[in-house]
């Protein structure tokens, strides 16, 4: 397919990016080897106690990964071996693994067909005598539907931990995600925008959760400054076996995306809403829907569908094949939904290879088969734009994204094959026709 090259205006780098100021902070605790603590330094008490008066209150826990936020949390709400617990079909897989860890079943719950996010009546479905506890992610920044999971929760006695990684200072009702559930694990890694390279946060009201994520976790120290419970303080010297500390060198790169958060969240959302405005006038190529109550946060990963009934002569694969060779960074979604994963599938079917995972021994797998038709069908037709790339003022990047969606979508489409003529005047004169 020959074409007109479209996308040329310079991609700003992939997030995550650190100003001069994280540099020199990050530099200066390196330089003075400064670069663990086990007690609660500056730099650790700074981003926990920065991070909840962000959400308002509570106890913030800085660990070493998103993962460790789950896996603390799950313990610490007395999870484990016989207890199955709700999770989204589509999440990243360190979502969902802790579960395992933690010696207890995952059950896969199908997506709501406009964002994705757990489908409060699919979960109600998928309760059980087992069932102890509801992990939902706030899917690319979207907040799942909170109130409805929190009902269904309360009525049927489970824990609630929400998943932030997608999502830091996404809103629902004006309400901040991380603040309905009994626990909330935010990754602050890789390109989450809370970025300390790698490092998480686990956020609860719950005084007793906390300490006992602590005591997980935090040995000696920092347990002897966190934990106060009587009956746990004796444990502090030991802890409870891991090490999930996070690092100073983490928290003031991390803490330099905190500070400016609301900034950061506004310059990405400027641009995505306009990625947004100019893909929703096309026939073909869906951007991905915002529920009027909500506030999308976070937007790690700006995931656009293909309608392949609206645009009958084209496939996915074609339109972001078009798309690529016109310069976008598009690519079809990658993560299967994780009941379809090898892991859980043969976990499910009892026939994980022996000594994969020891704690599984003599734990019954969830009972039913799941079925996310939903989850399935929208990973079909996902095509991804680079939200990583989205985080500085870039009209210009933005609209020249939205042109080739639409010479793409004009390609295929079977009233107009080629591209338009308002399209060829719009590019003439900058780019080179190669057809
Ligand atoms: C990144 C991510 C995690 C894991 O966080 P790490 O910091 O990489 O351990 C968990 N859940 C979701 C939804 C994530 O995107």
């Amino acid at each position: 397919m020959t074409q007109v090259p479209i996308v040329c205006a310079p991609h700003p780098p992939d997030w995550p990016v650190y100003d001069r100021e994280a540099i020199r902070a990050a530099s200066r605790l390196i330089a003075e080897g400064r670069t663990f603590d086990y007690a609660r330094g500056d730099e650790i008490a700074r981003i926990e106690d920065s991070f909840a008066g962000y959400h308002g209150g509570g106890h913030a826990l800085f660990l070493n990964s998103g993962t460790s936020a789950i896996l603390s949390a799950l313990l610490a709400l007395d999870i484990g071996p016989g207890d199955e617990v709700l999770c989204p079909a589509t999440t990243f897989v360190s979502g969902i693994t802790p579960v395992l860890l933690a010696g207890a079943a995952p059950v896969f719950v199908d997506g709501d067909p406009q964002t994705d996010t757990m489908d409060p009546e699919a979960a109600r479905a998928s309760i059980g005598p087992r069932t102890r506890a509801i992990l939902v992610t706030h899917l690319w920044g979207h907040p799942a539907d909170m109130p409805r999971l929190m009902n269904l929760a309360d009525r049927h006695g489970l824990a609630v931990i929400e998943d932030c990684s997608h999502a830091h200072g996404a809103r629902l009702g004006g309400r901040l995600v991380g603040t309905f559930g009994d626990a909330a694990a935010f990754s602050l890694g890789t390109g989450k925008m809370i970025s300390g390279g790698t490092a998480g946060m686990l956020l609860t009201r719950d005084r007793h959760l906390y300490e006992r994520a602590c005591l997980l976790g935090h040995p000696r120290q920092r347990s002897r400054i966190s934990v106060c419970d009587p009956d746990l303080a004796a444990y502090a010297n030991t802890g409870l076996g891991g090490n999930l500390r996070g690092s100073p060198v983490a928290a003031v790169l991390a803490q330099s995306h905190l500070d400016r958060l609301d900034k950061l969240i506004a310059r990405k959302r400027a641009n995505l809403q306009r990625l947004s405005a100019g893909l929703s006038g096309l026939t073909g190529i869906e951007p991905p829907w915002t529920a009027p109550e909500a506030d999308r946060g976070g937007w790690y990963g700006f995931h656009a569908r293909f309608n392949p009934i609206a645009l009958p002569g084209a496939t996915r694969e074609g339109l972001i094949c078009f798309m690529k060779s016109a310069g976008a960074r598009v690519a079809p979604a990658t993560r299967l939904p994780l009941h379809r994963e090898a892991l859980f599938r043969d976990f499910r079917a009892g026939c994980l290879p022996d000594g994969l995972l020891p704690m599984r021994r003599g734990v019954a797998p969830p009972d039913h088969v799941p079925y996310c038709p939903v989850s399935d069908s929208i990973f079909d037709r996902t095509i991804c734009f680079p939200a990583g790339v989205f985080h500085e003022a870039c009209p210009e990047l933005v609209d020249e994204y939205i042109a080739a969606a639409q010479a793409a979508v004009e390609t295929f489409s079977q009233r107009a094959p080629g591209m338009t003529q308002s399209l060829r005047a719009r590019f003439s004169r900058k780019h080179v026709k190669t057809e």
